[in-house]
């Protein structure tokens, strides 16, 4: 994007190491040379992550249960010039997240990026009528999922010395009844197990770090609420508290990026929230109270 061409420039501009020949193709190189696993990559935020993580040079390899869309997206990746492959992973097997990491370092001898992004949400109801079955449903695939891709990849991570976990957490994870009562009780989890393995991982060189993105249209937002991508985002912008089109998967990617990059090299335990400011306030309390001072 411009955005990133215009930061590098200026950063080459303040450093001596511009280089002497000047190659476009070089400022789009943030995960060159590194290996990525995205999982829930074949869909929403974790697909536009997989492309972005490969146009910025990183093998990809795409860990979802929707077999046909992860090997699309990888095929259209590949058609684009970056590389990327396919595995059937269901983050709540401990067999499939284990098989996916060593797909892993059997093809490629590393693993630099684990996004564990794969998640669920459940259907929406009353505390007082929630089954107890649908609420592990849940928990097996935004914490279960979460714990077993930290487990497996910061296995294969610890021994180099280096290495960045990102999980999706979500606005649900610092505030409640923004979706169901499962994902909002595994979306703090998320974070309190980013939190744990970031201090523990952190002593092997290993990063780990969350992102918590606002509602933005996806299959997942769109079939729990039932509206579609336009009649979503119309809501979202108005709700808004940033004067901004409304949130896109690639704003997520491009944050997650940043976690995924050595720009970040000093960024662990972190729940990087992107939420144009959504969750720093209490927008139906401030309208009330300075409404007339306004
Ligand atoms: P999406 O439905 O477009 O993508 C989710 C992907 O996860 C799909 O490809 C799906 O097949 C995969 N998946 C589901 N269960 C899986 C399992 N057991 N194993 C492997 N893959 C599985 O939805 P999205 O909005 O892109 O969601 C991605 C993540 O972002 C989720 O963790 C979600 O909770 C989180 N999130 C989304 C929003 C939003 O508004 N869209 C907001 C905050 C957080």
């Amino acid at each position: 994007s411009s955005a990133v061409l215009s930061s590098l420039a200026r950063r080459y501009a303040a450093s001596d190491d511009l280089p002497s020949t000047f190659a476009l193709d070089s400022l789009f190189d943030l995960l060159e040379g590194k290996v990525a696993i995205v999982t829930g990559g074949a869909s929403g935020i974790g697909e536009s992550t997989a492309r972005l993580f490969a146009r910025q040079g990183a093998k990809v390899i795409i860990a979802d249960i929707q077999d046909e869309m992860g090997q699309e997206v990888c095929r259209e990746i590949v058609g684009d010039g970056g590389m990327a492959s396919y595995v059937h992973c269901d983050v709540s097997s401990e067999a499939d997240v284990q098989a996916a990491v060593e797909t892993s370092l059997r093809s490629h001898a590393r693993l630099d990026v684990m996004f564990n992004n794969a998640g669920t949400v459940g259907e929406y109801r009353s505390h007082l009528d929630f089954d107890r079955s649908d609420f592990e449903k849940v928990f097996a695939v935004n914490v279960i999922g979460v714990f077993l891709g930290i487990k497996h990849a910061g296995r294969a991570m610890a021994s180099t010395g280096r290495g960045s976990i990102i999980n999706t957490a979500s606005i649900a994870s610092v505030m409640g009844a923004m979706a169901t009562i499962p994902y909002t009780a595994s979306k703090h989890a998320v974070v309190g197990l980013t939190r744990d393995a970031a201090v523990e991982l952190g002593h092997y060189g290993v990063r780990v770090n969350c992102v918590s993105p606002n509602y933005l249209a996806s299959f997942l937002t769109s079939s729990f609420l039932g509206m579609d991508a336009r009649a979503m985002e119309e809501v979202t912008e108005k709700c808004s508290v940033l004067r901004a089109a409304a949130l896109k998967a690639q704003d997520i990617a491009e944050a997650v990026l940043y976690l995924a990059s050595d720009e970040s090299r000093y960024v662990n335990g972190h729940n990087l929230v992107v939420d144009g400011g959504y969750t720093t306030t209490n927008p139906s309390l401030g309208a009330h109270l300075f409404a007339s001072s306004s």
